[in-house]
């Protein structure tokens, strides 16, 4: 099942809501939440979803279409998703053109402009990069606009006005369904919704206005950082549509390994330390490496019991809040050989009586009464 908002929700309209009332609710979040000028903290995802939802109710065969099935069409989902352009919304024509001439330079002159989609990357590292925040390289092929038509696409990079759509990037529909005509508004196919053609496409690029160049990124990961942090680099996404527009941004999704040994746990490290039951009764001190290189000293006092716990302080990931870093945890565990040589044995029945726990019913009844009192 879909864990989506209910796209009426999201608008905060009704469900009877008139095309003007989800225009309205639109115009007003879209200021609100627009990536470029919100200061909210995911506006951009918040951004997105009042895209798809004005996009799909705004849309009357789409929105019929999500009154009957919910977010899970008959066909999978039938809205799509962001991965390829985005929704065809005009938000100059909705949000008013002064709303974007003061960031695009146009003073005023109203210009069709639209974003390049975001790319995320998932890129793995391991306990010791979170541990130690280090600086990773990654090279990787990413969309840039085309030398040679400067991302139009276009030969020569002259574009024209799609003659289908008059340049309005969408066109009018008239269906027959049963006894009614139905009307809706389709993104112009000659175009791609874009308004503009190329008369020949670019040679170079096929027509697309874009080409993979490979590109060194580096970054820091940010010390302490949780599976699946995402970071984000603008303009470092795909290129805007037909070379006109802001590029979209990219996303760097951060994968952590699991380590052979430690588990995590907040900024706290557990790992468990198997010792032979001698170990246990005299103590001991076990040496590790630990992440920053350094020896890592877990110090086993004597008479110590399998299932207690070793704190050592401050040697864990780093907090996110508050500076610090948290404590590995060891959990002592006694180890039980396969099997004991001969000799062992013979041992091991020496002083069988000096490991016993004495009286043997006695024994049974101090360890009811201890388990009663914890
Ligand atoms: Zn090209
Ligand atoms: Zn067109």
């Amino acid at each position: 099942m879909s864990d989506k908002r209910d796209y009426y929700e999201v608008l905060g309209v009704e469900k009877s809501a008139s095309s003007g009332d989800l225009k309205n609710a639109f115009r007003r979040l879209a200021r609100k939440y627009h990536p470029d000028r919100s200061t909210e903290q995911d506006a951009e995802e918040k951004f997105k979803e009042i895209q798809e939802a004005y996009a799909v109710l705004s849309d009357e065969q789409k929105r019929t279409q999500y009154d009957r099935f919910g977010h899970n069409g008959p066909q999978g989902s039938p809205f799509g998703g962001f991965g390829g352009g985005g929704f065809n919304i005009n938000l100059e024509d909705i949000l008013g053109g002064d709303f974007f001439s003061s960031f695009f330079g146009g003073g005023g002159r109203r210009r069709r402009t639209s974003r390049g989609s975001d790319i995320l990357l998932r890129h793995s590292i391991d306990m010791r990069d979170v541990y130690l925040g280090t600086e990773q390289e990654v090279i990787v092929d990413l969309p840039e606009p085309c030398d040679t038509c400067q991302g139009t696409g276009a030969k020569d990079g002259k574009l024209k006005t799609c003659a289908t759509c008059s340049g309005q990037g969408q066109v009018r529909v008239r269906q027959q369904v049963g006894p009614f005509i139905q009307e809706a508004v389709q993104p112009c196919r000659d175009c791609g919704g874009k308004g503009k053609t190329a008369d020949q496409p670019c040679a170079d690029c096929d027509g697309i206005g874009r080409q993979m160049k490979s590109s060194t990124l580096r970054f820091n990961v940010p010390e302490g950082a949780e599976n699946g942090t995402r970071m984000r680099m603008r303009g470092k996404g795909e290129p805007a549509p037909q070379g006109n527009g802001e590029p979209g941004d990219l996303f760097i999704e951060l994968e952590i390994e699991q380590h052979e040994w430690f588990e995590r746990s907040g900024s706290d490290l557990i790992m468990s330390l198997p010792l032979g039951y001698a170990d246990l009764v005299l103590g001991t001190t076990v040496e590790l490496e630990h992440l920053d290189g350094k020896a890592l000293s877990i110090k086993v006092p004597p008479y110590s019991n399998s299932g207690e716990t070793i704190e050592i302080r401050k040697r864990g990931l780093p907090r996110q809040r508050g500076g610090g870093r948290g404590d590995v945890v060891v959990l002592l565990k006694l180890h039980m050989p396969k099997k004991v040589a001969k000799s062992v044995r013979k041992s091991l029945d020496d002083v069988r009586s000096e490991l016993a726990p004495g009286d043997t019913l006695t024994s049974i009844r101090d360890d009811a009464e201890e388990r009663r009192r914890s």
